[in-house]
This record gives C-alpha cells, sequence and structure tokens, in this order.
C-alpha cells in the first residue's frame, strides 16, 4: 500500500507579503504534494483560527512537533487523515494548532495522492460520474477592507459571464471587462492612478454607485448586454459594515447609516437597478432572518452566505432550516481540513444550496482550489481576475478545462 513517507512544513510570504505556511507531503519517498496557505482580511466570526495567536510559526511548530502521527498512512485516506489531525486537536476551531495546519496537511496528502494515482487532483475528491465547470466569477473591482479608505464601501463588484461558450470565452470576457473598466474609471477621475485591490480590482476613490455604474459602463461599452451575456454581482461583506452597539450599517464612505430595514430595501434597490445576478453577505453574519428576506425575494439571484455560513456544516444546516440563502461560499481555510470542507459541499449540495468555492484577498499561487471548485458541483469559481496569485488559478482552469473535454466533461 502507498503511504505518506515524509512530511515537511516552512515558512513563506502570502500575495500581502505576510508569513503563511507552506507543507509538502511525500508519498513513497517520491510524490511531493505541496500546499500553503491563504488569509482573509474580512474574516468572519464563526470561521475557524487560521494560525493559533495569529502566528504562523506556532502552527509551524505544530506541524514539527506532530507530523510523525501521519507516516504510514495511506495518502488517500482523507478521513484517516483528518481524524488524526482531530486526535492533535480537537477544539471547535482549530485553535491549538491551527486550521492551517488542517487545511495544508490534508489538501497536500490529496495532492501527493493523485500524483501516485496519475490522475488529476479533481478525480480523487469525488465519485460523481458528469462534472461541469464553474463559471469564473471575476473581481473588477475593489473596495472595503480589501481596498483601504477612500475606495467604495462595497467590498467587491464581479463579473459573471454566464452567456459565455466556453472556459476560455468566459476568462477572456472576464479580462476584457476588467481592461474596460480601467479606461472608463480613467475618463471618470483625473485621480484615478490604476490602484488595485488586494484581488486585483480596481480600487478608485467613488462611492458605491458610481463603482457599479462605471462596471455597468465597461459592460455596455463592450457591446455585452447585462443580463444575457453578462451580469455583476457583490461582495457587501457587510460584517464590516455593522454596528452591533447601534444595530446599524455603518457607510463610511457614502456616509450613510441603515438599520435591518433599510438595508434590505439598499440591497434590493441595487439589484433591480444594475440587474445583479449574485449577492454575497447582503446582511451581517448573524442576520438570518434579513438574508431569508431577500432570498425570498429574489429566487434567480444568488443570494450568497460567505461570513454568514463560514464553510461550517452546522450553521448552513440553521441556514438552510431558516431559508436564509441560496448559495453559500466554499474556502477550506473557514472550515480547518478538507474533509471538514467537502462535507459541508455534501450538505449543500443534498439540499439545493448552490456552491461558490472562493479564493481569500490574501493568496498564494496555489490552484487546488479550482480542482475543489470542480469536483464539489460548485457553480461559480471566485478566483478573481489580475495578479499572479489569481492568474494562476484562473490558467489551472484553463488546463483542466482541455483535459476534460477529452474525457467528456461537459462545458459552460
Ligand atoms: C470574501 O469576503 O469573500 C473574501 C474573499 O475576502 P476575505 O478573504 O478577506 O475574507
Ligand atoms: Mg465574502
Amino acid at each position: 500500500m502507498q503511504k505518506i513517507t515524509s512530511i515537511k512544513g516552512r515558512l513563506i510570504y502570502d500575495s500581502r507579503g505576510n508569513k503563511t505556511i507552506e507543507v509538502d507531503v511525500i508519498t513513497d519517498n517520491k510524490y511531493v504534494g505541496r500546499t500553503s496557505v491563504p488569509s482573509g482580511a474580512s474574516v468572519g466570526r464563526n470561521e475557524v483560527i487560521n494560525f493559533p495567536n495569529g502566528k504562523p510559526e506556532q502552527c509551524l511548530m505544530a506541524i514539527n512537533d506532530n507530523y510523525k502521527k501521519f507516516l504510514g498512512i495511506d495518502p488517500i485516506d482523507l478521513k484517516c487523515i483528518h481524524d488524526t489531525i482531530r486526535e492533535i486537536d480537537n477544539t471547535d476551531n482549530y485553535s491549538n494548532i491551527g486550521g492551517a495546519f488542517a487545511f495544508a496537511i490534508t489538501i497536500a496528502a490529496m495532492e501527493s495522492a493523485s500524483k501516485f494515482l496519475h490522475v488529476p487532483l479533481f478525480k480523487i475528491l469525488t465519485n460523481k460520474p458528469k462534472l461541469e465547470f464553474p463559471i469564473p466569477l471575476g473581481n473588477i473591482l475593489g473596495g472595503g477592507l480589501h481596498a483601504g479608505i477612500g475606495t467604495p464601501d462595497i467590498q467587491e463588484i464581479l463579473i459573471c459571464p454566464h452567456g459565455s461558450k466556453s472556459i476560455r470565452d468566459a476568462v477572456e470576457i472576464n479580462f476584457n471587462v476588467h481592461k474596460e473598466l480601467c479606461n472608463v474609471l480613467y475618463e471618470k477621475n483625473l485621480n484615478f492612478t490604476g490602484g488595485r485591490s488586494d484581488e486585483g480590482g480596481w480600487a478608485p476613490e467613488i462611492n458605491n454607485e458610481e463603482a457599479l455604474e462605471a462596471s455597468c459602463k465597461a459592460c455596455e461599452n463592450l457591446g455585452y448586454v447585462l443580463g444575457k451575456d453578462v451580469s455583476l454581482g457583490i461582495d457587501l461583506a457587510s460584517s464590516t459594515q455593522w454596528d452591533p452597539k447601534c444595530e446599524q450599517y455603518i457607510y463610511k464612505h457614502n456616509k450613510l447609516q441603515l438599520d435591518e430595514e433599510k438595508q434590505i430595501e439598499f440591497v434590493s434597490d441595487l439589484i433591480e437597478r444594475y440587474k445583479l445576478i449574485y449577492v454575497e453577505d447582503a446582511t451581517h453574519q448573524d442576520s438570518f432572518e434579513a438574508m431569508h428576506e431577500l432570498t425570498n425575494k429574489f429566487p434567480n439571484v444568488f443570494i450568497t452566505g460567505d461570513d454568514l455560513t463560514t464553510t461550517n456544516k452546522r450553521i448552513l444546516s440553521h441556514a438552510i432550516k431558516s431559508k436564509s440563502c441560496n448559495a453559500a461560499i466554499l474556502k477550506v481555510n473557514q472550515a480547518g481540513s478538507l474533509y471538514d470542507a467537502l462535507q459541508f459541499a455534501q450538505h449543500a449540495n443534498e439540499n439545493d444550496i448552490k456552491i461558490i468555492t472562493s479564493h481569500r484577498s490574501g493568496e498564494t499561487i496555489d490552484s487546488q482550489i479550482v480542482h475543489i471548485g470542480i469536483s464539489t458541483g460548485s457553480k461559480m469559481l471566485k478566483i478573481g481576475v489580475v495578479g499572479g496569485e489569481r492568474i494562476s488559478k484562473i490558467n489551472e482552469l484553463i488546463r483542466l478545462s482541455e483535459y476534460d473535454l477529452i474525457h467528456g466533461m461537459t462545458q459552460l
């Protein structure tokens, strides 16, 4: 039987220049699986702890102290690897060793197994016979915690090329809209310097409506019909605006204060005015009722939980019961191990919750999330547009689309 013969962790740096960890899991002294850990800026309260006490060094120490417990395990036995991690840290939020430990070892082990078996990673993560490509969602404009002072309060404006005929076409459309939006912003605002957010979207000093108008204009300039060829989406990351003390959403740039009811009106108006297809975290992370209202009102829009559901199966069950979303973000490092995240995905799929597999704002050049997105039946893949750490994922999606054409996967 094939087995894990060595594990090595090290400190490297992410796209923000912050320390993170990278782990190599080697099978039969030959097949190297390598994974590094991303980090969020707008982190949900119910996410697991990425690094103990915020320190990647402590996570690395935990790997060095415990790696021998994994030697001899079959790398494809995800459950056994997960259970071994749980024997080391059985806290709900991986506070002893850090979710990064669980994230890196489980994904690196599966990658090592895929190399040993000579099959792509996505194939060993699922036994579904028929898979479809997720649509790449491109981040074209950034604000909030991803872009800083002066930028819109909305954290992300996204382009969804749902009318495209192929993955390559979809990717091309995303790049085109991103480029054209830069032209629109230069024309509109002499102060625009071409600065970008963490995820590669433009970071202009304009307000929410101006940002959405400019995004629509970029699509129209290219001849794309909104709602037919492409649609816009937004991530409001509303927990970053919500002040629980005064129970108001505080929009610093737009100088607005909204209570829950007004927030629902505000979001409904944006959906209708800009024909949005996708709205993430429209209200704050504890507002299951408000999210239910929006889900009820807009059944054809992806009303998506991110901080609301935090890739947590128990919280997703609550959201399903209260009908608080029809889609949910899957970020493996919100959950901890890949096993935890796949359990979440299974639960979502069994309950008609559409999955959107997503990057983090602080990323590395790893591209395994593309495989995870395909294997979990994700409808969309939130992987940004430009920047090396985003491009590495987009290019992996293109490679897989060629491979899968030959092997009979359906295109968009
Ligand atoms: C998000 O909120 O969807 C996101 C990708 O941001 P972060 O990684 O900062 O949580
Ligand atoms: Mg989000």
